[in-house]
């Protein structure tokens, strides 16, 4: 019987240079493997700094980093996702980009798989088939966890929060969670924001503040559960931000602010807004380098948490899905999606990104 399957990939080559569009046959999946057809390719921020040349990396890979496909090949091995459901060709499904190694110390001791030291985090396509997203044909291995959507949950609402949402619920698990009542402040909302504010308002948050400078994102927010908006542009100085979070809670601070916009002088801004005893997650400022001025003093004498966190674990990945499914209607996820973009257009799509002017933007077939 002949077969043949091909796959069409954007490629970030090693060194510099701009994006490059890369076709190979991809082969049978190997014992505990299946291949998928991209359906969804979320776009998240990273890529922006990746393609910016803001980290190194130490070989040429297909960008893309959340995915929503089709399973259109299945070893004779795999009979269901990592959560035991059964899956078959044409299931929809949801996936971990990277693979713990389980032999690190990360993964066997500290039970850390987002802090895997050898997750197969940059994968050359000229090797091996890849788990990466901006590419019509995914290969997830048998350490790619992947969860099966359910036919009810448009698979909108799970790329949504792409990779946005199991950071969150990671970083909520490191910080301590979100107590009832309490008050949380949110710094930018984009995905990662948008998350949080899904979380604080799941968690019954009294007061969700949110900080951003973009109307379609602060009107969003809005939806989402923030209970009051700081728009940046009609209040331009920390200052003023400063004593607007003072007015909402009584003098007292804020209980948890969320730094999701990744902003150096976002982080320096969010130390102050805290009250005593207060936490700080930092999800945002994985990519790109720099140094912030904050006051030890202040961190002292509040007596301030301020927890870093990056990526989620597969579990992570699971409950996000999982959340997806139960509360589309409640949440507007699926009308986050305000950009649909062809492969070949990855770079605008990286473009709109940043600007601030989208939501969320996915790459779709026809890729
Ligand atoms: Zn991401
Ligand atoms: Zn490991």
């Amino acid at each position: 019987m002949s077969r043949k399957l091909r796959t069409k990939a954007a490629v970030l080559p090693q060194g510099t240079g701009p994006i490059q569009f890369w076709e190979w046959d991809v082969p049978l999946p190997a014992p505990g493997c299946l291949n998928v057809e991209v359906v969804l390719g979320g776009v998240c921020g990273t890529e922006h700094h990746l393609v910016r040349r803001e980290s190194e990396f130490p070989v040429a890979f297909v960008l893309g980093h959340e995915g929503v496909g089709r399973i259109v090949e299945l070893a004779d091995d795999v009979k269901t996702d990592h959560a035991g459901v059964t899956v078959s060709i044409g299931d929809l499904v949801y996936w971990r980009p990277m693979s713990p190694c389980y032999r690190c110390f990360a993964c066997t001791v500290d039970a850390d798989f987002a802090s895997c030291i050898d997750a197969t985090s940059w994968l050359s396509p000229a090797n091996q088939p890849t788990w990466a997203t901006f590419n019509t044909i995914s290969t997830l291995k048998a350490t790619n966890h992947f969860f099966k959507i359910k036919s009810d949950c448009p698979p909108e609402a799970v790329i949504a929060l792409g990779c946005a949402l199991p950071t969150i619920l990671q970083g909520m698990e490191r910080v301590g969670g979100i107590t009832f009542g309490s008050s949380v402040a949110i710094q930018g909302a984009g995905p990662l924001g948008l998350a949080a504010i899904m979380q604080a308002s799941l968690a019954g948050a009294s007061k969700i503040i949110i900080i951003e400078k973009h109307a379609i994102r602060l009107e969003m927010a809005l939806r989402f559960g923030a209970t009051h908006a700081i728009d940046m542009l009609k209040t331009p100085s920390i200052s003023e931000r400063l004593s607007k979070i003072k007015e909402i809670t009584a003098e007292a601070g804020v209980d948890l602010v969320v730094e999701a916009s990744g902003s150096m002088s976002a982080f320096e801004e969010g130390v102050p807004l805290l009250a005593r005893n207060g936490r700080y997650l930092l999800p945002g400022t994985w990519a790109g380098e720099g140094r912030a001025g904050i006051s030890p003093f202040e961190v002292c004498r509040k007596a301030v948490k301020i927890v870093g966190t990056s990526y989620g674990s597969p579990k992570h990945y699971y409950h996000a899905m999982k959340l997806a499914e139960t509360y589309h209607n409640r949440f507007p996820l699926v009308e986050c999606i305000t950009h649909r973009l062809p492969l070949l257009e990855v770079g605008k799509a990286l473009e709109l990104v940043v600007q601030g002017q989208a939501i969320k933007v996915v790459i779709v077939p026809p890729l």
